[in-house]
């Protein structure tokens, strides 16, 4: 497989779940984005979820102009420093549904970054509610349910908790 096979086999999986997502999910519940990177997959979220709130994480904006959400829903800052205040206001169990997209090429710092973040996101997730990573994630109270959709494994991960 070349690295464009590779990349176009990534985003594909990426918008088949998203798409997947916003049919699965209920109508109450936040919508988290979190890596807002160039803006591509918010903006197809919200194309898909009109209407929904949409709080967007991003550490360094620098989205395409067009990709940038609403005031108030993006929240500017690393996620250690942003989730926690987050969670206060909002609650804990106040999000349908995660999006991160946040690996880098480094996959050491990927591993650790997942296990940090992972509790923060589990106690985000509503009962029901999902998470779709593009890495694996340690959640306890949630089920790995990867397997149920068609993307091929490890390409990317799907949590629901129960
Ligand atoms: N899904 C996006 C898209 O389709 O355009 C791409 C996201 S990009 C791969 C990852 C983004 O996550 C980067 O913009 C990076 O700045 C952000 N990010 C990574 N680690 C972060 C952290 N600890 N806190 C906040 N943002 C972070």
């Amino acid at each position: 497989m070349t690295r464009l096979d590779s990349a176009i086999r990534r985003l594909t999986a990426q918008r088949d779940l998203l798409d997947w997502a916003s049919r699965a999910i209920g109508p109450a519940g936040l919508v988290l984005e979190i890596g807002l990177g160039n803006g591509r997959t918010y903006d197809h979220l919200r194309d898909r979820l009109p209407g929904r709130a949409i709080y967007v994480f991003e550490r360094a904006p620098a989205a395409h102009p067009d990709c940038y959400p609403p005031e108030g829903y993006l929240i500017v800052g690393d996620l250690f420093d942003t989730l926690p205040p987050f969670i206060e206001r909002h609650g804990r169990g106040s999000a349908a549904l995660i999006h991160i997209d946040i690996g880098t090429g480094d996959e050491d710092a990927n591993l650790s970054l997942a296990r940090r973040l992972s509790p923060l996101l589990e106690s985000l997730l509503q009962a029901g509610g999902i998470l779709l990573g593009d890495r694996a994630f340690s959640m306890p109270s949630c089920r790995d349910i990867s397997a149920d959709t068609k993307v091929p494994e490890g390409r990317y991960f799907v949590y629901q908790r129960e």
